[in-house]
């Protein structure tokens, strides 16, 4: 009997890393094959690094984000029992608390991980831990949305440990963290897009500015040791950093999106923003 109870827990956390996995290819995978392969040349202009990476990556980035969708349901799964159980902080229906609450709890979620992902991220950027850890994900220098989950089962663990932190301490309706999940998979998926489609003038409106561009995190990419924060640009603010060219270099993506789309489509050159990948190579080592 107790092998067949371990067999059904075993297929449902299968089942659990499946759905993910389904979730996430169909999601990154849609985005990829409309940016990167059939509007190819249509946003051509927006591409923040004008060139494309090299099939090797990708292939890499799809791998990597295999494991990591793995240890995302081998996490969320022991969450899901414990929920069921209800003992974590999880309440029903969503009237118990009222729709402001609901909306609240998503908000609060989501300023949690901002603090919690610009921590851990400083720390994976540690030189003990940066070369074992997160360099695999560092290694997309020109990032795709397969990015966003080609990451080290060790950092893999500390991004998906959010939720465990999320379910003892904050109380939530299940929809609402389902929400949260969408919203953070959206935003990491559209964080290493390579496009860039916000406005002129964003990075340095009073309100706006502090909300995160794909050309924020682009940078962090190429120039490593700025631009930590993940959805919004507080932390990066507040500590310092921000790269010092971050709003100019933003500005200048958007100058190329224009001049882009007023020029012949063989006349494009390289943007000058890049840095040669000899000078990136010397960054990461
Ligand atoms: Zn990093
Ligand atoms: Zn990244």
């Amino acid at each position: 009997m107790a092998v067949f109870s371990y067999l059904s827990k075993l297929l449902e956390a299968l089942g659990v890393s499946f759905t993910l996995s389904m979730e996430y290819l169909l999601f990154a995978g849609t985005i990829f094959l409309f940016f990167y392969v059939w509007k190819k040349r249509k946003y051509w202009y927006f591409k923040i690094q004008q060139r494309f990476p090299d099939n090797k990556h990708i292939i890499r980035e799809i791998k990597y984000s295999f494991f990591t969708v793995i240890i995302f349901g081998v996490v969320i799964l022991p969450v899901m029992w414990a929920s069921k159980e209800r003992l974590t902080l999880v309440y029903y229906p969503v009237s118990k608390y009222g729709y402001g609450y609901y909306v609240f709890s998503i908000l609060l979620m989501i300023a949690l991980h901002d603090t919690y992902y610009y921590w851990t991220h400083r720390l994976l950027h540690w030189k003990k831990i940066f070369r074992y850890v997160h360099k695999i994900h560092h290694l997309s220098l020109n990032p795709t949305p397969f990015s966003a989950y080609a990451l080290h089962p060790v950092e893999a663990l500390i991004d998906v440990s959010i939720i465990p932190i999320i379910v003892f301490t904050i109380p939530y309706h299940i929809s609402a963290v389902t929400i949260f999940s969408a919203y953070t998979l959206g935003m990491n998926v559209s964080g290493h897009l390579g496009f860039e489609f916000f406005p002129s003038g964003f990075t340095r409106h009073k309100i706006f500015k502090w909300h995160n561009t794909a050309t924020h995190h682009n940078m962090h990419h190429r120039y490593v040791k700025y631009n930590f924060s993940i959805y919004f640009n507080f932390w990066d603010r507040i500590m310092k950093t921000n790269h010092p060219h971050y709003e100019d270099t933003f500005e200048g993506v958007i100058e190329q999106r224009r001049a882009g789309a007023a020029m012949a489509d063989d006349a494009l050159d390289p943007l000058k923003i890049n840095i040669s990948l000899a000078e990136q190579e010397k960054v990461l080592n």
